[in-house]
């Protein structure tokens, strides 16, 4: 059985943007986001974080560092009864990437390549699916991967992208997805 997935850009949509954070100290998550989550997983969809990483890229922390603050990142998730069933990260910068990071991928978004390999790799359904994020970009890969809805969290007013719906906050995001699970 293919599953809706709910994929999520990671900065800006689960911790605030601060800038290449990496670190818990540096974190303060989305207000909605551990309650969106636990949503996802108790109606049997799949949750997967799709995010670029050009501070690998940069050299501002290390592949070892990123794998260590997730750990963190789902560790709270977890503590919240909500739970991250997937991460794809993107290390690549095309201008800005130190050695082997300099490339040109297919992953960094607006590429659809992460969210192609969690479909190659999981069992889901890309037209019941949604993707949050907070650029033009994130926007772009959902619709290149075929995914069925697109939430730009605090987009322009002007949509840009059609396909895309603007919405001011995660809770939003819940409402559209799920209505009945408005008054739970
Ligand atoms: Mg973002
Ligand atoms: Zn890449």
């Amino acid at each position: 059985m293919r599953r809706p997935t709910l994929f999520l850009d990671r900065d800006g949509v689960i911790n605030v943007d601060h800038g290449y954070v990496h670190t818990p100290d540096k974190t303060d998550f989305v207000p909605g986001i551990f309650e969106l989550v636990a949503q996802a997983n108790r109606r049997g969809w799949l949750v997967v974080v799709v995010t670029n990483q050009a501070g690998i890229a940069r050299g501002y922390y290390d592949e070892r560092q990123f794998h260590d603050y997730m750990d963190w990142v789902r560790a709270q998730f977890q503590r919240q009864g909500a739970r991250l069933d997937a991460i794809y990260f993107c290390p690549h910068h095309p201008q800005h990437g130190q050695g082997r990071y300099l490339a040109e991928c297919d992953c960094r978004k607006p590429a659809p390549g992460m969210l192609l390999k969690a479909m190659a790799e999981h069992a889901i359904d890309p037209a019941a699916s949604a993707m949050v994020g907070d650029t033009r970009t994130d926007m772009e890969a959902g619709l290149r991967a075929g995914v069925g809805r697109l939430y730009w969290l605090g987009g322009p007013t002007d949509a840009e992208i059609p396909q895309a719906l603007r919405v001011a906050d995660l809770e939003d995001v819940a409402q559209d997805l799920w209505p009945s699970s408005s008054t739970e």
